[in-house]
């Protein structure tokens, strides 16, 4: 059983959505963080269990730029939380999940990503997530 680690929330402009998101969540925004090699800066809300992260674009060319642009902001991708990301992402693949990196990548938040195409998990962006050792 995966735990869900985070929602990813794509939003235009962080110094307009922390605030909201802060109001709207009633906790402050605990963390933000940019991952240069995504093109975006990042945000983290505690909410029990799980994290809100909101993403914000630092390029247009980038996945969040992207999404945006085609879809506007709203709900990006559904991470869980896994123990042993390389092991998590052979089993996907050998039932036909489709991976976007076939390694490994650095994410926010000292994690080690993985994500799954959307069109062969009924249209979500998933991610699977474990944290660096
Ligand atoms: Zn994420």
């Amino acid at each position: 059983m995966l735990r869900l680690e985070h929602m990813g929330i794509a939003v235009k402009q962080l110094s307009v959505s922390v605030p909201l998101f802060e109001q709207l969540l009633n906790t402050p925004c605990y963390k933000t963080e940019e991952v240069a090699s995504e093109g975006v800066n990042t945000a983290f809300f505690r909410t029990g269990e799980s994290k809100v992260e909101l993403l914000e674009s630092t390029r247009e060319d980038g996945p969040i730029g992207k999404f945006i642009a085609k879809k506007g902001e709203g709900i990006h991708h559904l991470a869980f939380e896994v123990e042993d990301i390389e092991a998590e992402m052979k089993r996907l693949s050998g039932l036909g999940f489709e991976l976007l990196n076939a390694v490994p990548k650095n994410g926010a938040d000292n994690k080690l990503v993985c994500f799954l195409h959307p069109k062969s998990t009924n249209g979500v962006l998933i991610e699977l997530c474990q944290e660096k050792k």
